[in-house]
């Protein structure tokens, strides 16, 4: 075995170790994609490195929802379209994608980026809690629609969020259950997500 083969591997298998760190990327497709990358015109293997490094280095978080933005304000919070007097929590930017896919909410959002979990040791401090509240000081909001995950985290999350934000004398409303308890947000499809917005209950 010459150096330049053993080179050749390692390199090899630094991608496919990369590629299987990924959510939903198991050994065998980490092998295959990597493999596919291989063989793949350098432009492609190019545009793909640079894609990566761009979503690092010229993406932030919107500084009124904390959803992800490549400018000032969020295009959700910058468009004069929105409902100002509505905001949507939930847990990931990602949900906010599969909620707007629907075209059904016309209201702003807040990501808490996560969730309230004891055993995992994120506390009420560790998400965006503090903004949100900061947000509803103003008075403009007139209803919080907590879509926060079906499961126990989600659950949980929403308990609290209730007991502090009722009190403020804002209406609190919950998506509509249907979707079925440990799915989460992001996997939900079309059909039952528009369900859940428009038969919104209160909390
Ligand atoms: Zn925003």
């Amino acid at each position: 075995m010459d150096q330049g083969f053993t080179a050749t591997v390692k390199s090899v298998n630094r991608l496919i170790q990369e590629l299987s760190r990924l959510p939903g990327i198991g050994p065998k497709s980490a092998q295959r994609l990597t493999y596919y990358l291989l063989r793949a015109p350098d432009e492609q293997a190019k545009a793909l490195a640079e894609a990566i490094l761009s979503v690092k280095q010229q993406t932030r978080l919107c500084p009124s929802c904390f959803n992800i933005t490549d400018s000032d304000l969020c295009p959700i919070c910058g468009s004069d379209e929105r409902d100002r007097s509505k905001i949507c929590i939930v847990e990931q930017p990602q949900d906010i994608l599969a909620l707007e896919h629907t075209r059904v909410y016309k209201g702003l959002y807040h990501v808490l980026h996560g969730a309230i979990s004891p055993t995992e040791g994120i506390g009420t401090d560790d998400i965006r809690i503090k903004e949100l509240l900061q947000r509803l000081k103003n008075g403009s909001v007139d209803e919080v629609i907590l879509a926060t995950n079906p499961t126990l985290e989600g659950e949980q999350t929403a308990m609290y969020l209730n007991k502090l934000i009722s009190p403020l004398g804002i209406r609190v409303t919950q998506l509509a259950r249907g979707l079925p308890f440990g799915t989460e947000l992001e996997y939900a499809d079309d059909v039952t997500l528009t369900h859940a917005i428009e038969g919104r209950q209160e909390f």
